[in-house]
């Protein structure tokens, strides 16, 4: 029987690389649902080609368009967020995978977890945003979260075969992006075009801001801790420029164990898809002498202080990762828009962090309306420090 997929957020970096992997394997794969949210084009494009039972498209002011494109084709068409939502619960829905940007990925995602659907994990704003609401729905449902990002995916091989065996710390590798190197006076003339740039991973924009200023990795840190039951001291951060090793994870008994391949995402995919079992294909081969030396350095969080702010958000805890996460995405926009140079994104993200209050305990409402309430302050302090210059 061929597993039966629902690709969310298919036009994007994460979902056009998964239909890449079922297009090579199409003997394992089936396309079951296919959601996008503004790009219609690609998504018809895609619907015609993988012939998905339902496909959805989030703004509805697309739909009409949408249908009548699909309409020679045994395809149903819905539109708007909610029916993102609802088509996830489908029974014929085998494995979700999470492709969808930011806080939109949240409901989606714990609605598949009460189905008990097999989830591959790509957003990582969900973890980051109600990482303990998450996890507790997983648990509780019985429901598997397998991760996509390569960080993640190399712990949790890392971990497949050790039970309960103790941990006694994760290693993130991190790329440094594409400033790594640049000097820090010279951040202010960083822009959007070049910090969009990666370059080791083909990934969507906003992954590749964050990479640009490692908030990718602070948030990585946080996704780990719900992911693998981890404590914020039991999780750190390397500089690893080649992108070869993807994580490590030290035992108490002295052994370090990680993964390594090619710095390609359709590899965690696949394996997302195909696990526990791991199937060939026709991704290049990772050669050691080709790559030759391998290094690692202390990632230096003056330069790059959004990793700073991330492991200040994990060990609050609370609403603050959350806080961090919607004051984040309004900097980030901003300096898309040129509204703010990339030297200023973390000052903005910890001013925000210092005036929205802190909830200890927070349910599913809190997050939602902290998300709310730091979106709108961001935009504020934003305005605010624009105007007075
Ligand atoms: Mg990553």
């Amino acid at each position: 029987m061929k597993k039966r997929i629902a690709v969310l957020g298919s036009t994007g970096s994460i979902g056009t690389q998964t239909l890449s992997v079922i297009d090579d394997h199409c003997d394992l794969f089936e396309v079951e649902v296919l959601t996008a949210f503004n790009n219609f084009n690609l998504l018809i494009k895609q619907a015609i080609k993988f012939l998905p039972n339902v496909v959805v498209i989030g703004n509805e002011d697309h739909f009409g368009f949408v249908r009548d494109a699909l309409e020679n084709y045994d395809i149903k068409v819905y539109a708007g967020s909610e029916a993102i939502n609802q088509v996830v619960e489908m029974q014929t829905i085998d494995i979700v995978v999470l492709g969808i940007v930011g806080i939109s990925g949240l409901n989606p995602m714990l609605t598949a977890l009460k189905n008990r659907k097999k989830v591959a994990l790509a957003n990582k704003e969900s973890l980051v945003i109600a990482g303990d609401i998450i996890s507790g729905t997983a648990i509780k449902n019985g429901a598997q979260i397998i991760p996509v990002d390569s960080e993640h995916s190399a712990i949790f091989q890392c971990l497949m075969g050790e039970l309960d065996n103790p941990v006694q710390k994760v290693m993130l590798t991190a790329s440094g992006g594409p400033f790594y190197n640049l000097d820090r006076d010279n951040f202010i003339y960083v822009k959007p075009e070049e910090a969009l740039n990666h370059p080791n991973w083909n990934m969507g924009p906003k992954v590749s801001i964050d990479s640009a200023t490692l908030m990718n990795k602070g948030f990585e840190a946080i996704e780990a801790k719900w992911l693998f039951n981890l404590s914020p001291q039991q999780i750190e951060v390397i500089i690893h420029r080649e992108s070869i090793v993807h994580s490590m994870v030290y035992f108490t008994d002295g052994t370090v164990k990680t993964l390594l391949s090619n710095p390609d995402m359709r590899i965690n995919i696949q394996f997302a898809l195909t696990y526990p079992n791991r199937v060939s294909n026709s991704i290049p081969q990772l050669d050691l002498l080709k790559t030759g030396t391998l290094n690692f350095l202390r990632p230096d969080v003056k330069k790059f202080r959004n990793l700073a702010l991330a492991f200040k958000a994990l060990n609050t805890g609370g609403n603050m990762p959350c806080i961090l996460n919607a004051a984040n995405d309004i900097a980030v926009n901003a300096f898309l828009k040129s509204k703010i140079g990339f030297h200023n994104i973390p000052y903005f993200i910890e001013k925000t962090m210092n005036v929205i209050p802190v909830i200890e305990k927070p349910g599913l409402s809190d997050y939602i309306e902290t998300d709310r309430l730091t979106r709108i302050k961001a935009k504020e302090i934003i305005k605010y420090k624009n105007n007075i210059i």
